[in-house]
């Protein structure tokens, strides 16, 4: 984690203050002073002080990556299909909240926290995480089709019942009924509200990426752990 956002993390301070007292040499990190507010500290094993008092990070929030199955809503009361929470073993299962809600047939990753600044950074558009969708459509597009749709979808378009445009996106076809679809914003059915736009129908929708997480080998219904760094980078 950068110093200044460690700081502002571990104090009362704001950015700005961190970087301050970080100006003014108040700052060791293993004993050395450091000025710069760009320097990466590991939350977990170094030794940051403020005028001689050492500084933490909670780190006693959860931060779960979960390969959702399709079959599961992404609720916190079970309505007509089990949770998605049935599917993690650990306590006080309450307190999670889900970043970034995918449909019961969608399929693929999805972050799961207690930490909810951390939840508003990784869905919040105004921090353009990257999410990469796979879908497969009901009807064949041909190249014309999809020139016209690469090309629409990159300026943004105005959604049925919407008042503004959708965020520039990427969309690229593998073939005639296979997209890969990058956006930086999560509304309400996005991506099969995007496709009905241009007549068409996803009858498969999988998530591959949320910002700098992959599915990477955890298997349908596997979930793991976040790696500190992992929390961090968002
Ligand atoms: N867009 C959708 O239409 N459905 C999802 O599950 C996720 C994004």
């Amino acid at each position: 984690m950068r110093l200044d956002k460690f700081l502002s993390k571990a104090t009362e301070l704001s950015r700005k203050e961190s970087k301050k007292i970080l100006h003014a040499g108040e700052v060791t990190v293993n004993e050395q002073v450091i000025k710069d507010p760009g320097v990466h500290v590991d939350i977990v094993n170094d030794d940051v002080q403020w005028a001689g008092e050492p500084l933490s990070v909670a780190t006693g929030n959860r931060y779960i990556l979960l390969h959702k199955p399709e079959g599961f809503e992404c609720t916190l009361k079970a309505k007509e299909y089990p949770i998605v929470t049935d599917l993690i073993a650990v306590p006080e299962l309450g307190s999670l909240r889900i970043a970034g809600r995918l449909d019961v047939d969608t399929t693929g990753a999805l972050l799961i926290s207690d930490d909810g600044g951390w939840l508003h950074r990784v869905t919040s558009p105004k921090h353009e995480h990257a999410k990469v969708y796979e879908l497969t459509l009901a009807d064949a597009m041909d190249s014309d089709a999809q020139a016209n749709a690469i090309k629409e979808v990159a300026e943004g378009i105005l959604l049925e019942g919407d008042h503004e445009e959708t965020k520039p996106a990427t969309l690229e076809f593998i073939d005639e009924t296979h997209a890969r679809l990058t956006l930086e914003q999560g509304k309400y059915h996005q991506v099969k509200r995007m496709m009905g736009y241009f007549g068409n129908r996803v009858v498969e929708l999988h998530r591959a990426s949320v910002g700098h997480i992959t599915l990477d080998g955890l298997e349908k219904g596997d979930s793991r752990f976040l790696t500190p760094e992992e929390v961090a980078k968002f």
